[in-house]
């Protein structure tokens, strides 16, 4: 006979007591909830059992208190300046410089708030809370620049999208999967959970249909604006531990979120030309090729500009607007901004493919104009930066492919602009330079 965990689970001191799960269900003896319900079921002497729910609790608990313990240091002991997080920014993010200071000083606002809160309760000077939102067009390093102050704060982090939310009734997910997934990055450290990082994607997608197509509104776009909107400003959040819709028999994990930094983003699209209404720039029909470029490059200028009426206009409610007191916009990347998010970042996708070539004893070279013609293929794509890594694949494949297969004895290969625009093969016979002298 097999146990109730299909012989693949956690054995207790006496095992799972397998048979018996056949005759009667086995009842967790902390949350009394049956095997049934709550999966595998651990037995410990004298008639005591533990589910697997339980046992993560515990651990929690035990976690926490052995943090208390240690001396009762806080989560943060030193938060780094903004100078210091927008250092640390810059050897991962290229460019984006404003939104770069923009978020270095709310996040460093943010987590001095909460040490303030942490040792001064008396204090009536309340500071409040800086969520951020970040407006910019696709593959501009909106998520990445998000994770990265998660890294460099060490607190949890978790992406949402905004276009799976729906107002609960409707088929989707509630706003708490936000809340559960920073709780699944915390690996369920409630305390570390409630002071990390959200960051949101496609926040534009959930404004009501715009001005100016009919008067009929986008109901549900609305509702999840007023549930975000309490998580937002800070509330005690009931999350349903694994996910999906809340329905009443359900336990709850409560969750208090004043504390959780949210970082929005979005592209979006169409807000350009509400600004350009506002500043009183008439557009002028279809324009040409060349006038395309030009308010190309203008685009990070006029978005600058942006102003929460602006934004309300696009169809986001004031008081959402209201609890994202810090607005920064970033710009499209452009050729010289590509190259160097190509080289040099810490893990630069050139940095990663000179390792696997090294980890061959071989070596990679790009000749500068390799990457010009990558950077420009890439933009072509409209797809900012996130085209790079795709481009890149296409054009290594067969090298990577052939690689591990060669003596390579130290050979230098380059990589050509003729390979990169599909004039020369991308293979490695073709692009070896010189074999350096072998040990
Ligand atoms: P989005 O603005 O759509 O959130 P992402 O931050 O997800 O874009 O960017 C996609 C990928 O492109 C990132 O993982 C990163 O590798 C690269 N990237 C985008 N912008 C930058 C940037 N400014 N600096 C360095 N890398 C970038």
């Amino acid at each position: 006979m097999t146990d109730s965990t299909g012989g693949k689970g956690p054995r207790g001191p006496k095992g799972t007591s397998s048979d018996s799960t056949r005759r009667k269900p086995q009842i967790c003896s902390f949350c009394h909830r049956p095997s049934d319900d709550v999966g595998p079921i651990v037995e410990g002497p004298n008639n005591i059992f533990i589910c697997s729910n339980c046992v993560e609790l515990c651990h929690n608990i035990i976690r926490q208190e052995q943090r208390k313990a240690s001396a009762n240091t806080p989560l943060f002991t030193t938060i780094p300046s903004p100078r210091q997080i927008n250092e640390f920014l810059s050897q991962y993010v290229i460019g984006q410089e404003p939104a770069k200071r923009v978020l270095s000083v709310a996040v460093h606002n943010h987590y001095k708030r909460l040490t303030h809160a942490d040792t001064d309760e008396s204090d009536t000077v309340e500071i409040e809370k800086s969520n951020v939102l970040m407006i910019g067009p696709t593959g501009c390093g909106k998520t990445l620049m998000a994770r990265t102050l998660a890294r460099v704060l060490n607190v949890p982090f978790a992406i949402g999208d905004a276009t799976t939310l729906t107002e609960a009734g409707y088929v989707g997910e509630d706003v708490e999967n936000l809340l559960l997934k920073l709780l699944q990055a915390a690996d369920y450290d409630l305390e570390a959970a409630e002071r990390g990082i959200i960051y949101i994607d496609e926040i534009d997608k959930i404004g009501k249909t715009s001005q100016n197509v009919s008067i009929t509104r986008d109901v549900s776009g609305e509702g999840v604006q007023q549930a975000l909107l309490k998580m937002l400003e800070g509330t005690v959040a009931n999350i349903p531990p694994q996910g999906g819709r809340k329905h009443p028999e359900q336990q709850y994990i409560q969750m208090d979120t004043s504390h959780i930094l949210f970082i929005c983003g979005g592209t979006f699209t169409g807000l350009e030309d509400i600004i350009k209404k506002r500043l009183g720039r008439k557009l002028i029909g279809f324009a040409s090729e060349d006038a395309q470029e030009e308010t190309a490059s203008d685009h990070s200028k006029v978005l600058a500009q942006v102003q929460p009426e602006d934004l309300v206009e696009f169809g986001i409610i004031p008081e959402f607007i209201g609890r994202l007191p810090a607005i920064t916009a970033l710009g499209p990347l452009d050729e010289e901004a590509m190259i160097r998010i190509l080289t040099q970042p810490k893990n630069a996708l050139i940095r990663q493919y000179q390792k696997l070539f090294q980890m061959e004893n071989a070596s990679l070279e790009f000749h500068p104009d390799a990457l010009k013609a990558v950077a420009q293929k890439a933009l072509k794509r409209d797809v900012g930066a996130r085209a790079l890594r795709a481009v890149m694949e296409e054009l290594m494949l067969d090298m990577m492919y052939e690689l591990p297969e060669l003596n390579h004895d130290g050979s230098v290969y380059q990589i050509t602009a003729d390979m990169v625009e599909g004039k020369a093969p991308p293979a490695l016979y073709s692009c070896m330079k010189i074999k350096k002298e072998s040990a």
